[in-house]
């Protein structure tokens, strides 16, 4: 038990690190271009955030959340998602008072309770983005076309965006009535926890993953078509905004996210792949949420995206990424009195901004070559009592094989290299 990680969790070995390197530094690049900033907010949070912001009607929050009582008493819970966290922090700190939009994303680690299998996992990761302090259409499109974006870059083939409107509370009240009475001479068949949605949260009938269920809803009417007319003017604007950017996407009026903060935009993206045809991202908008929690009036929308999922569709589209931790140069040396000028030279090299490595281990210089090779160095160079004495050394080229003399200080080393 104690050399085995809990169920659902797993580590990222050391010879996997660079892909999630790579995918998080061309997230912190896109970003960046984007104008969005980092937040940082805690792995914990009070539970009763979850429970408000993700909502209570949810799988999340009815069945999945690590929550236990601290030791002084408080309920206390791992946060499931990214959005609550992020919502609070921009209400504590004041953000709505800077000049908006604010918008933020954070790459995290996530808790729920689920059944462990390909894709899901007990801890996951996330990346997310949230725009607050707009209602306009342009940055619904600009904060989808950023997932869009980070996909391409990453060469992933055969994405789908769907596309759906919720509606505001106003239209959906409306909307609610209609699939109640659509649903009514159906009610004894629902499954338990649709019979439960069926006066708390309607909507989510929909959305329900029993076969059942499935078949029942299949002829019920579409909120999309009984949206109101600033609803609608916002979706077609959307749609233009979205067409303007050459992002193809598909109308999907089953796409639901049946909580009241939830307005208008809802999106998907989904990959389709050999054996599979997974959601790889999802978000919308929730100009009740920043209220919900506490807040101010504040428009707000979002994304979130799973890190792992990402992974596995890349590996599965073969995309290949590329290891460039590689080290720059082995320094290897010959007899036991040249290890220290070898360590001062790894030393030097470093403070250049050059990554160095030497033998740790007391090997042979033969064997100091072999590992060098094993570790896939661009450069080597051997120090020996000739090479110190005339202060000269030869730097060999691992992938072409040639050799280049040169004078051995780290900064001559250094312009060779670069
Ligand atoms: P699903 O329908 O697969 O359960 P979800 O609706 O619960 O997904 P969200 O809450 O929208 O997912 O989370 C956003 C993203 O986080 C998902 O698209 C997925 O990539 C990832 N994700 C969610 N749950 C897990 C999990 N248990 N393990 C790994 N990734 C997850
Ligand atoms: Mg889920």
């Amino acid at each position: 038990m104690l050399t085995k990680a809990p169920k659902g969790t797993m580590d990222i070995k050391p010879s996997d690190a660079y892909k999630w390197q790579y995918i998080e530094e061309e997230m912190r690049k896109i970003c960046k271009q984007f104008g969005v900033k980092e937040v940082r907010t805690p792995v914990f949070e009070h539970t009763e955030l979850f429970q408000r912001g993700v909502g209570d009607t949810t799988d999340v929050v009815e069945k999945e959340m690590y929550t236990f009582n601290d030791k002084g008493d408080r309920s206390i819970t791992l946060r499931p998602e990214g959005t609550a966290g992020a919502v609070r922090s921009f209400i504590e700190h004041g953000l709505f008072n800077e000049p908006q939009p604010t918008k933020l994303f954070y790459l995290i680690s996530c808790y729920r309770y689920e059944k462990p299998q390909a894709g899901r996992y007990r801890e996951f990761h996330q990346f997310g983005v949230e725009y607050f302090g707009t209602q306009s259409p342009a940055a619904d499109a600009e904060m989808i076309s950023l997932p869009w974006t980070l996909y391409k870059r990453l060469g992933l083939k055969n994405l789908t965006l769907n596309l759906n409107s919720i509606g505001c509370p106003k239209c959906r009240k409306e909307y609610n009535e209609k699939l109640k009475d659509y649903l009514k001479p159906h009610y004894d068949d629902l499954c338990e926890t649709c019979k439960n949605r069926y006066d708390r949260n309607p909507m989510r009938i929909l959305d329900c993953k029993s076969s059942i269920c499935k078949d029942i809803v299949k002829n019920a009417p579409l909120l999309i078509d009984c949206i109101c007319d600033e609803c609608r003017d916002h979706f077609e604007n959307l749609k233009k905004y979205l067409t303007a950017m050459d992002i193809p996407f598909e109308i999907d009026p089953l796409i639901v996210r049946g909580l009241d903060y939830y307005t208008k935009t809802v999106f998907e993206i989904t990959a389709k792949n050999e054996n599979s045809n997974g959601t790889i991202c999802g978000g919308g908008r929730y100009d009740g949420l920043v209220e919900e929690l506490g807040g101010g009036y504040v428009p707000a929308s979002g994304f979130a995206l799973g890190m792992e999922r990402l992974l596995l569709t890349m590996e599965e589209q073969g995309i290949e990424i590329l290891d460039d931790n590689k080290l720059d140069i082995y320094v290897g040396h010959i007899g036991d009195e040249n290890s220290f000028f070898a360590q001062k030279l790894v030393a030097d090299l470093r403070n250049c901004g050059i990554s160095a490595e030497r033998d740790h281990l007391g090997r042979s210089v033969k064997a100091q070559m072999k590992y060098a090779n094993k570790l896939g160095v661009k450069y080597t160079v051997i120090l020996g009592d000739d090479e110190i004495a005339a202060q000269k050394a030869k730097i060999k080229n691992m992938d072409e094989g040639s050799e280049t003399e040169i004078e051995l200080s780290a900064q001559a080393i250094a312009n060779h290299i670069n």
